[in-house]
This record gives C-alpha cells, sequence and structure tokens, in this order.
C-alpha cells in the first residue's frame, strides 16, 4: 500500500468513525487476511463461471440489451469466500464491463480494505448485468431474466458469505420485499450459505453518516469469516 492509499484507507476509517487502529494485531486476534481457502487469489475466471458467461452469451433475454455497451458479468477470485452483489451496473460499470469501478466502486474497495481484504480476494458482481438507462432502478422482468444467472455464481462460488448491497440485492437474493432497513446487519441462511445485506456504497456516498451502521456489518463479517474457518 502506498502512502496515498494509505491516507484514504485512514480517511475512511475516520469517516466511518474508527478511532485509532493498531499496526501490529495482536497474536490472538484474528489473523490480519480472513481468506478460509488455501488458494491463491485469482483473477481469472474459472471454467464454470466461464461457462455461465458463456450461456448468457450476446444476451438479448430483456430491453435492457439494446441500449449497453458491455455485459457486466462479475470479477474477482472465483474461489472467494466472500461475494458481493450490487444493483446493476452504472455508467463506468457499461463501459469497461466490470463491476464496481466508479466512485461507489471506489468506496467498495475500501470498506473491502476496512476488514484487511483485498478487492482481488472477494468476487463482485450484480444482479443486472446490463445498465438500465439513466441508472433507473431494475425492472421486475429485467431481474426475472437474470437472476438465474447470478444464482449459477453463486451456486459455483460457493462462498461462505455473500454480503448483499442495498435493497435491490437484498431483496432479489432474500426473495423478500422487506426494505434494507429490516434487512441489514444480520445473517440470514440460504442453502448452507451465510448471506448479510448493508447499505449500497452509491448510498453511503449520499448519505455518508450512514458509514457507521456499514462498519458493524462489515466487522460482522470479518468476526462471521473467522469463525467459520475456525
Ligand atoms: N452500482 C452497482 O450496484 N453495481 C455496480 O457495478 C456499480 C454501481
Amino acid at each position: 500500500m502506498n502512502s496515498n492509499e494509505l491516507a484514504a484507507q485512514l480517511g475512511f476509517f475516520r469517516d466511518i468513525g474508527v478511532e485509532s487502529v493498531s499496526v501490529q494485531p495482536p497474536e490472538t486476534e484474528m489473523p490480519m487476511r480472513p481468506q478460509i481457502t488455501n488458494q491463491k487469489p485469482e483473477e481469472t475466471m474459472s471454467s464454470d463461471l466461464e461457462s455461465i458467461r458463456a450461456e448468457i452469451g450476446d444476451c438479448q433475454r430483456c430491453k435492457l440489451a439494446p441500449r449497453r455497451t458491455n455485459i457486466v458479468f462479475g470479477s474477482g477470485n472465483p474461489n472467494a469466500d466472500l461475494v458481493f452483489v450490487g444493483e446493476a451496473p452504472g455508467f463506468d460499470e457499461d463501459q469497461q464491463g466490470l463491476p464496481f469501478v466508479g466512485r461507489a466502486g471506489q468506496l467498495l474497495t475500501k470498506i473491502i480494505e476496512s476488514i484487511n481484504l483485498k478487492r482481488e480476494d472477494v468476487y463482485i458482481c450484480n444482479v443486472l448485468k446490463c445498465r438500465p438507462p439513466d441508472n433507473r432502478n431494475p425492472e421486475p422482468d429485467e431481474v426475472a431474466a437474470c437472476n438465474p444467472f447470478l444464482k449459477k455464481q453463486l451456486a459455483t462460488i460457493r462462498p461462505k458469505i455473500v454480503c448483499c448491497l442495498g435493497t435491490f440485492a437484498a431483496q432479489t437474493v432474500l426473495q423478500t420485499a422487506a426494505p434494507i432497513s429490516k434487512l441489514r446487519g444480520k445473517f440470514f441462511d440460504l442453502d448452507g450459505i451465510r448471506v448479510i445485506a448493508t447499505f449500497h456504497p452509491a448510498y453511503l456516498l449520499r448519505s455518508p453518516e450512514k458509514k457507521r451502521e456499514v462498519w458493524e456489518d462489515m466487522k460482522q463479517i470479518r468476526a462471521e469469516l473467522f469463525r467459520l474457518k475456525f
């Protein structure tokens, strides 16, 4: 981590109310990187994920297809213990074909690093793989067309924990209409995968006072990863 990255990380901690950081973790506490598998983080897609991507093909299954630049399938470690699920690609993601690369993505990176993981350790994807026009909310027919692929991605990766970012991800993954304020901050079981929801980073950019709650959720994730490892 260079000095600019360190300053950004410390700035995030300050924003979320962390008053002190320890440089050397005590031996009895959690290891700095609570990754559960022994496999090295990879950026390459596993062949199983590749076949899901191939099945999506040049998707025309919903009305978002004609206006997209790129399908945003997902990226990160195909063996991740922790998967983040967002809502849908925005402008930057549509341009680059990668999830969470805009401003909300930069904040997500800091959130991930706040629990001593790196972005490459986790897998990041969205409920929708194509950008809705003007970043409007996903519509039910679009979610219905895309959700089978998210389900396949999660079934293939089989992470220990899925963290849903915001209302649409939480409602889609948990199959509920409950609001994010009711869903966030607690674990649910989804076929043996622990699912937790937190606020979407784009919402945090508009409501920074909510960062404290996200920090609480992230600490729960860190503790759960640790608990599942030992
Ligand atoms: N917001 C999302 O929900 N997903 C992205 O990939 C980017 C912004």
